[in-house]
């Protein structure tokens, strides 16, 4: 106000802030997963690059948060899968991780069956199914992986899909297992394992996506399914690592992008700096790597092509709520069978399922309250996604109390995420898949734009690493167009 009053009284009209200017062989549009391993992969070939970022910290949906009392937790992605890519650069960043089995403890049918075996198939298997139950699975097993590698090496290799793994987009994975004529119980048991990962229901897809996605799980030559890793102390770790490979000025924060337009010489990207100042960047490529549910709030110029937009239309996201519970340390025979903490714990029920994260802390000394994660999925999240955070809390605290009865009265404090559109799927109603002709069109460059993330890939952090990876090496190839000759940092550092 004492601003403005002065400038009137002077009779000046006060000068517009100098416009950065900003160049850059490549633009990134977003600094999630996919932006921040795209500009770490086009640094190590000699590539710069700009990362453009809406949000005033980096990272997008990877965000470890911290209690007061230091505690940490994951508000956003929490594991990652032994054959994802995100796995190798964790270690080629020599991040400290933690490793667990691929399986957990199941409810089904309203039964807790406690997780056993460390990792051995017949051992955790006996802790759930009779004979005759154990061998249906493993007969499924067989031919899922079976499918499955067919499908993962014609995905690899670009070529078409044979008319069997062709059919499987066309029904839903429900009806895919339906067929199978598997026990009540098997059949139970691949519903509550999938369910969580795509945070949708398994009708809602094809069975060609649930079987890429039950991969995780099945039984193969490598293993009993993959196992999983966390970040010790967080996984931010893991975007701050990437991002201490940047060159100074390689990040803007606080940097919207409203429109990208192709010129004849490259790429302008417009830019809303702090929600009040518009500024111009230009580049020879851009990538844009937000998920598909916001790629419409970006102008393009020239606009999409007809089947990229309907490959963004036709993606839709699943569901998610996260509640973190602290929950006093006494309380946690609450949730031991035997003496055996049973969490991780797939309750197929309003609690979600259930992490205890106190394990992942850093310093594991400090008394403090335990953390219970709780990620509420697909109808159980949608169910309470829209009512106010202390009925949320109160319904989840209730729902936690059916497992484990009296540990409601141990919750000592809460904090909830809410999360309407979380990860992607392709539904079947729509005629979708993964792996169909439009999400193929999706990945394919137009001119100089690509369009990456995670949306274009899975439902998980391995389809931003894969993306990223993915157009890093399309852009190397390229590198021709990127015309400006950028002298590669192991050349300057000579
Ligand atoms: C609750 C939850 C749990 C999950 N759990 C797991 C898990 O256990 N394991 C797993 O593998 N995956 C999990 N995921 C998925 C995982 O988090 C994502 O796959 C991954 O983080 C996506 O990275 P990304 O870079 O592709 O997208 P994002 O992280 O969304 O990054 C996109 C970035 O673009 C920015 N942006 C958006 N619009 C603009 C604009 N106009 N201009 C500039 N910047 C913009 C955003 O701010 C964001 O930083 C989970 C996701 C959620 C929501």
């Amino acid at each position: 106000m004492v601003v403005l009053a002065i400038q009137s009284c002077s009779g000046r009209t006060p000068e517009p802030p100098a416009t950065p200017s900003r160049d850059a062989p490549v633009v990134i549009v977003g600094a999630g997963l996919t932006g921040l391993t795209l500009a770490y992969e086009l640094n190590k070939a000699g590539i710069n690059s700009l990362l453009v970022e809406a949000a005033p910290r980096l990272g997008g949906r990877v965000q470890t948060i911290t209690f007061s009392d230091g505690a940490t937790a994951e508000a956003h992605m929490e594991e990652f899968f032994e054959r994802s890519p995100a796995v190798a650069l964790l270690r080629e960043l020599n991040l400290p991780l933690s490793e667990d089995v691929a399986h957990s403890s199941v409810r089904l049918d309203g039964q807790i069956h406690p997780y056993q075996g460390e990792g051995a198939r017949d051992t955790y298997l006996a802790g759930i199914f009779n004979e005759e139950e154990r061998a249906a699975f493993l007969r499924w097993n067989a031919k899922a992986w079976n499918l499955y590698s067919q499908l993962h090496a014609s995905h690899e290799a670009g070529t078409p899909l044979t008319p069997e793994l062709d059919a499987l987009m066309h029904i839903s994975f429900a009806e895919f297992i339906a067929r199978e004529g598997l026990p009540h119980k098997v059949s139970e048991w691949i519903r509550v394992t999938l369910e969580p990962e795509i945070a949708i229901e398994w009708d809602k897809i094809s069975a060609l996506d649930g079987l890429d996605e039950m991969r995780l799980f099945l039984d193969s030559p490598e293993g009993f399914g993959e196992k999983n890793y966390h970040v010790l102390g967080g996984n931010t770790l893991f975007t701050e690592g990437l991002a201490a490979h940047l060159r100074p000025g390689q990040l803007m924060t606080q940097a919207r992008v409203t429109a990208v337009e192709q010129t004849d010489s490259g790429v302008k990207v417009r830019v809303l700096q702090d929600d009040r100042q518009f500024l111009d960047i230009t580049g020879r490529m851009v990538v844009v790597t937000v998920p598909v549910n916001l790629l419409g709030r970006i102008q393009f110029s020239p606009s999409l092509s007809r089947e990229k937009w309907q490959a963004i239309q036709t993606t839709k996201m699943g569901s998610y709520v996260k509640v973190h519970f602290r929950v006093a340390p006494e309380a946690s025979p609450l949730w031991e069978v035997n003496g055996e903490n049973v969490l991780t714990l797939l309750s197929d029920s309003p609690a979600g399922s259930i992490y205890d994260v106190s394990e992942l802390q850093e310093n594991e000394q400090q008394p403090r309250d335990r953390v219970l994660t709780l990620l509420l999925h697909a109808r159980f999240a949608r169910e309470v996604m829209n009512l106010p955070v202390d009925e949320m809390r109160e319904k989840s605290a209730e729902a936690l109390d059916t497992l484990f009865p009296g540990v409601r009265q141990h919750i000592r404090s809460s904090e909830i995420f809410v999360y309407p559109q979380a990860v992607a799927y392709w539904p079947l109603e729509l005629g979708r898949s993964r792996f169909d002709a439009l999400a193929n069109e999706l990945r394919r460059p137009q001119g100089r734009l690509y369009i990456g993330g995670d949306t274009t890939e899975n439902s998980h952090s391995e389809g931003a690493v894969i993306a990223g990876l993915r157009i890093a090496r399309q852009i190397i190839e390229r590198r021709n167009e990127l015309r400006e000759p950028v002298e590669s940092p192991r050349a300057a550092a000579r």
